[in-house]
């Protein structure tokens, strides 16, 4: 993990690092020192759950490269596990514009409650 700041270089037109920041109400169910999981808006399952990194990156091979990813992975287990997913769930890095991506700060999707299809859609 980089030794950099995690919380003190948001940008401020980013809509994730201003739910980080608290400027945005999210319903928060978990967080380590370098990540926060809070329930998706428009959630596509029983469960879903964003689970993204304090510090502002576009996408997940940007936070892999921070060294970052470790504790997305690790938090949303966690969140799992809290939420009684004892039968599996689905973890997804949606990324660029044909991975569906359209909030360009990482976010690990966390799904579950139900059988997941595949392929998805
Ligand atoms: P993407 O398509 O970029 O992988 O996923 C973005 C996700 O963010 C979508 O599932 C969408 O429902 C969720 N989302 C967008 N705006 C908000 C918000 O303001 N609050 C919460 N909790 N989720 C949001
Ligand atoms: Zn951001």
């Amino acid at each position: 993990m980089s030794s950099e700041n995690e919380t003190t270089t948001p940008d401020p037109h980013c809509l994730f690092c201003r739910i980080v920041s608290g400027e945005i109400p999210a319903e928060v169910v978990a967080t380590n020192d370098h990540a926060i999981a809070f329930r998706d808006l428009n959630p596509q399952a029983p469960v879903h759950v964003l689970v993204i990194p304090r510090r502002h990156a576009a996408n997940a091979a940007e936070t892999a490269a921070q060294g970052g990813t470790d504790a997305l992975i690790t938090l949303a287990d966690k969140v799992a596990q809290q939420e009684g997913l004892d039968q599996g769930y689905r973890l997804v890095f949606n990324t660029g514009r044909d991975g569906g991506q359209v909030v360009f700060h990482t976010h690990l999707h966390l799904l579950g409650g139900r059988n997941m299809g595949w392929p998805p859609g």
